[in-house]
């Protein structure tokens, strides 16, 4: 282990106020995904990897490659990735300070005269608010790697309605490429990719935690068009006996799932579980009995047998209220994704590079999705890692300590330092 190298983090402050600057809207930070906001900060953190000498590419799809060139120009290379967009009115850190971070590691390994053994490139990834843009999974980060399935191009901008073949044509990229797969990283050309990212939750602020080193990202069981169906009638001339109200039925369910949560937690499990949306249909109205409500449910965790074991509970407790509300549950179309477990031997070259600077640390699964999945499910050695944050994100009142950036940044460069040799 080195320990004589310190990463630029004067250059990552100067790069979040230009970015800040170029890309506050009266409210928060907005950095649409095949948009002016995301254009121009990839025009701002180009323009710095310039003036650091390295050498920059950019792929079909808009991703910016920004390569320290190492003694071995044919080995696999070390990647630090992650995105520039933003959702609207958010917060200036989720993203941006991956790339920060990474553009902050090689600036101190150049001024530190080293040069690796294989290429260390900072990778600049497009498009990774799926929830806010184009709602498809990492569509950047799988077009750099040439895995994106060609359908995800006619996914459609949310606010735009135009697809993303579309969107990426007009900022001068070429969907036909990235449809036919061309890349300019293949999967075996990565020895490891490492994503420094916000935390996003509670956890490391509350624990007194500045870094986290994340396990896995979680998969998940998801409704988001379930319905419970009674029967309307008046409010006032219904006795309960002849009652079929769905919204007490619905509420029942949240109610008792959360205990069901409650008590798989105390059994070890460790999951989240979100009734994300709880409503009547619009035709109820003051004195109707609700005959309709909707719900949308989102569990998760990075353990599948948790995930499957708050679904056992959803599908005993359907049956039971419907049967003593006389209602019926329709969960709708399902949707799954597998948990991302982050490659042991990733994680544990991050714990070497904050052990061995002192930096206190903890492992933690993540909360929400990131590119790394990308790259794990490519079969490329993936790990992230938390920085403490405040205030979560994804809202203008995200914020995050320039010292927390810089420890975690520092176990970024000596991970980077160490894997690329
Ligand atoms: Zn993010």
């Amino acid at each position: 282990m080195r320990r004589n190298l310190t990463p630029d983090t004067d250059l990552a402050a100067k790069l979040f106020g230009s970015l800040r600057d170029a890309t506050f809207d009266g409210t928060g930070i907005t950095r649409e995904a095949y948009g002016p906001g995301e254009r121009i900060a990839h025009a701002i953190v180009r323009a710095e990897a310039e003036a650091l000498g390295l050498e920059i590419s950019v792929d079909p799809a808009g991703n910016m490659l920004m390569t320290l060139p190492g003694a071995g120009r044919a080995l696999p290379r070390v990647v630090i990735g992650s995105h520039l967009d933003s959702v609207p009115r958010g917060g200036n850190f989720d993203g941006a300070a991956g790339v920060l971070a990474g553009l902050a590691s090689v600036a101190g390994l150049r001024r530190a005269g080293v040069v690796p053994a294989r290429d260390i490139t900072v990778l600049a990834i497009r498009a990774e608010e799926g929830g806010a843009w184009f709602p498809t999974s990492f569509p950047g980060s799988r077009a750099a790697l040439g895995t994106l399935p060609p359908a995800a191009l006619d996914t459609k901008r949310m606010d735009s309605g135009r697809t993303l073949a579309s969107h990426m044509a007009e900022e001068g990229f070429d969907p036909l490429a990235v449809q036919r797969g061309e890349s300019l990283l293949k999967p075996a050309g990565v020895a490891a990719y490492v994503e420094l990212h916000i935390e996003q939750g509670p956890v490391l602020e509350a624990e007194q935690i500045p870094v986290g080193i994340v396990t896995g990202i979680p998969g998940s069981r998801r409704w988001r068009t379930g319905r419970v169906l009674g029967e309307y009638n008046h409010s006032g001339a219904t006795p309960r006996r002849w009652r079929r109200d769905a919204a007490i039925a619905l509420a029942e369910f949240a109610v008792r799932l959360d205990d069901a949560w409650a008590e798989l937690e105390a059994r070890g499990h460790s999951l989240v579980s979100t009734f994300c949306v709880l409503a009547t249909a619009p035709e109820a109205g003051f004195t109707k009995v609700p005959g309709e409500a909707v719900f949308q449910l989102d569990i998760r965790s990075v353990s599948q047998a948790s995930v499957d074991a708050m679904a056992a509970e959803l599908h005993r407790l359907v049956p039971e209220i419907e049967r003593r509300r006389g209602v019926r549950f329709e969960l709708g179309t399902e949707m799954t994704a597998a948990p991302t477990p982050m490659d042991a031997g990733v994680q544990a070259g991050l714990a070497r590079a904050a052990q061995a600077q002192g930096i206190a640390h903890r492992s933690m699964a993540s909360g929400g999705g990131h590119d790394a999945v990308a790259f794990a499910q490519a079969g490329v050695p993936a790990g992230m890692i938390f920085v403490r944050n405040q205030n979560g994100s994804h809202n203008p009142h995200e914020a995050m300590r320039l010292e927390d950036f810089a420890a975690a940044t520092s176990v970024l460069m000596h991970w980077a330092a160490e894997a690329a040799g």
